[in-house]
This record gives C-alpha cells, sequence and structure tokens, in this order.
C-alpha cells in the first residue's frame, strides 16, 4: 500500500511536506476540510522516527479539528502542523527558533488559510518567536486561559458521562493522567467540587507538588488507566485507547482533554469501550474549550469569555448524550454524526444557531 494511503483515508484537502535547508526545519502542514471556513489548528513539535509519521500525525489531528469545530459549531475549518523535534532542537534553543522563523515564514505562503497556535511542545514563548515571522499565528497572552477554558469543557463532559452512569461528581472518584497546562486545572476544580481525585505524571515532581496541594493520591503513571475510579480523564498523549488498554479499565465513564485517546480502528475502540459498559465523551467534544476560546475572539482568548466557553461546551455535551440515547448508539458515533451533518448538510449558522461571535 502506498505511504500516502493516509490522504484519501483521512480525506485530507492538502499536505505540505516542509523542509527547510538552512535550518534543517521539517514539518507537516495538513488541512482537512475547509467547508466551514479557513483551517485552524495547533501546531506541534515531537520527536518522530521519520517525516512520514510527521504527516500521518498532522492529518489525524487535522480531522480531528474539523469535527471539533463542527461539532461545537464553528465557523472554522480543521488544520494541524507538525514540527519534528530532533536532538539538535532540542540541545540548541537558537536552532528551534531559526526553524520557527523559517516555519512562519512558510505560514506567510499559505496566506491565511491555516492560523495556527500552541499545541504539545509548543507553548507560549515559542508562538512568541513564530509571530516575529509571521501574523498567523495566536495564543502568547491567552495559552494558560486556553488551559483554563479546555478544563472547564472537560470537567462539564465528566459531569455529563457520570450523570448517564446516575452518578454525581461530588463524591465520585477522578483518575487524572497528566496534570499540565490542563490536567492541573482540572485536578483543581474537580477536587473544589467534591470530587475524589488522583493524579498521575511521567514529570513526577509535577504530580507529588499538584498531590500535595490537593490531598490527591498519586498514581503510577505506568499503571494509572487501570487504576480503580468513576471516571479516567486522559489529559497527556494519544493513543490510549486501544485493544489492550480497555479490557484493563476499570471506570465508568473517560473523558479528557487528549487529543486522539482512541487508537485506530477508532469506531472499533469505541464499540468496545461501550460493550464494557463504559460512556466515552469523545475528545473533540469534550476538550472543545481551548478552540473556542482562542478562535472565538481574534487574537487572543479573554478571561470574561470563559463562562460562555463553558456554556458552549456544555451545548455541545448536551446535543451529543441527547443523540446518543435517543438512537443507542456510542457517543462518540453520536459526535462524528453530528460533526458530518454540521460539516455536510446544515452548514455551521443553521446547526450550531448563532456562528459564535464570542469576542468583536
Ligand atoms: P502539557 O504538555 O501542558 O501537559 C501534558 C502533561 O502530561 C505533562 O505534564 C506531561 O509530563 C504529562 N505526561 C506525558 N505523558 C504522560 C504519561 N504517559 N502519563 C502521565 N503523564 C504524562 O499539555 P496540555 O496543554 O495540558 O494538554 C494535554 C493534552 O490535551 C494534550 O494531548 C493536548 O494536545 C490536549 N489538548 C490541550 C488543549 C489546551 O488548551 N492546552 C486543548 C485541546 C487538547
Amino acid at each position: 500500500m502506498s505511504s500516502l494511503a493516509f490522504v484519501e483515508e483521512l480525506e485530507l484537502e492538502e499536505l505540505h511536506l516542509v523542509r527547510d535547508r538552512a535550518t534543517g526545519l521539517r514539518a507537516a502542514v495538513a488541512i482537512h476540510d475547509r467547508t466551514l471556513g479557513p483551517a485552524r489548528g495547533g501546531t506541534r513539535l515531537r520527536r518522530y522516527d521519520s517525516l512520514e509519521a510527521v504527516a500521518r500525525d498532522a492529518g489525524r489531528l487535522a480531522r480531528a479539528m474539523s469535527h471539533k469545530f463542527a461539532v461545537h459549531g464553528l465557523p472554522y475549518g480543521g488544520g494541524k502542523a507538525v514540527i519534528l523535534q530532533d536532538e539538535a532542537g532540542a540541545r540548541d534553543r537558537a536552532l528551534l527558533e531559526a526553524r520557527l522563523r523559517a516555519y512562519g515564514e512558510f505560514l506567510n505562503r499559505l496566506g491565511g488559510e491555516f492560523g495556527t497556535g500552541p499545541d504539545y511542545g509548543i507553548g507560549a514563548a515559542e508562538v512568541a518567536v513564530l509571530r516575529s515571522a509571521t501574523d498567523h499565528a495566536v495564543g502568547v497572552h491567552s495559552h494558560g486561559l486556553a488551559g483554563r477554558a479546555t478544563a472547564a469543557g472537560v470537567r462539564v463532559a465528566i459531569e455529563a458521562g457520570l450523570r448517564a452512569q446516575g452518578l454525581d461528581l461530588a463524591g465520585a472518584r477522578v483518575v487524572v493522567q497528566g496534570v499540565g497546562a490542563v490536567g492541573a486545572h482540572l485536578a483543581r476544580d474537580l477536587a473544589a467540587r467534591g470530587a475524589r481525585v488522583a493524579i498521575s505524571d511521567v514529570d513526577l515532581e509535577r504530580a507529588a507538588a499538584l498531590a500535595r496541594e490537593l490531598g490527591a493520591d498519586l498514581l503510577d503513571p505506568a499503571s494509572c488507566l487501570s487504576a480503580e475510579a468513576d471516571v479516567l480523564a486522559p489529559c497527556a498523549t494519544g493513543d490510549v485507547l486501544t485493544s489492550d488498554s480497555i479490557p484493563a479499565l476499570r471506570c465508568r465513564v473517560v473523558a479528557g482533554a487528549a487529543n486522539e485517546q482512541l487508537a485506530p480502528p477508532e469506531l472499533e475502540q469505541a464499540q468496545r469501550l461501550s460493550e464494557a459498559g463504559i460512556i466515552y465523551i469523545p475528545d473533540f467534544v469534550a476538550n472543545g474549550g481551548g478552540a473556542i476560546l482562542l478562535t472565538g475572539c481574534g487574537e487572543e482568548g479573554r478571561a470574561e469569555d470563559l463562562p460562555r466557553t463553558e456554556q458552549r461546551v456544555a451545548e455541545t455535551v448536551r446535543q451529543v448524550c441527547e443523540r446518543a440515547a435517543a438512537s443507542g448508539c456510542t457517543h462518540y458515533e453520536a459526535a462524528v454524526a453530528l460533526a458530518e451533518q454540521r460539516l455536510r448538510v446544515d452548514g455551521v449558522d443553521r446547526a450550531g444557531g448563532e456562528a459564535y461571535p464570542l469576542g468583536s
């Protein structure tokens, strides 16, 4: 099979591979679907085995962004960029910054058809460097705010999942895997609402400090997925729900911030979860808060938009839960169907009510 078969499978509109000789930049920019508007999505910086793996991940993540924007009724298309991190880039900050500027210049050539912001490995400092070369990046000032918005949406999704299982958040045991920008806010929010929180992170110091602050249980990152709990909230990396990991889960609800939690084939994993009696609120539904905040306000998100962002996620979660209950399908199928309907049939204005002018 051709190594580019994934472009067809994922139905990508465009896939750009970027190699800059001067800096050694290697990156992929995937644009999945611009039916609803220009493409938006974060830029990720990570180690990969090959440029092909970079391109494939960018494609999968771009499709998830299309679903995220469509399901939440936002007038944007799905895109994602991935920059390949290597030994030299990790060691030499000046080289990494030169690569970021070269990448920014490439974004200029796309002429605004792809706008980006922070993601795994790209924080406010890296976006600031990008912005020295392009106007098509946001998140210098509101990266932390996006984490809060995302965490608030994840908590809303957790509450909905628990309700569907006849449980309340107060007293529920929630395992948060990964306590970075989103997971730490989530853990604090859950603890403040009376949940019994257990956390884990491969950054052991970070996890220990937060566990002390919250009086939360500290779990071993190697085994936290299968810890006994009411809720598992994956807030670290993707591909955590696999044919191996699902049978070992001991929770009633899965809802978290990490993108692409279901390993391919996604539908099979969703059905496996359902057969195990576990409600899975899809990642692109639960983690839409950051995207809503950053894309809804133009340049940068604003703290005063947080309550409306949370309401927006809550409304989408409600629609997905209703659809799943009415049709007897999984929440994943209900969410994909809702997103596809908005992409292919309704258009965002008719399906989502107002086209979400969060800011001016
Ligand atoms: P982050 O990098 O700030 O935090 C991730 C944390 O997970 C880190 O503390 C890291 O040490 C930890 N981690 C990594 N691998 C782990 C493992 N195997 N077990 C336990 N901990 C592990 O990232 P973030 O901004 O908090 O985002 C978390 C996830 O949510 C990412 O997958 C991101 O793509 C996704 N997401 C984030 C946002 C946002 O607004 N920041 C929005 C949507 C989706």
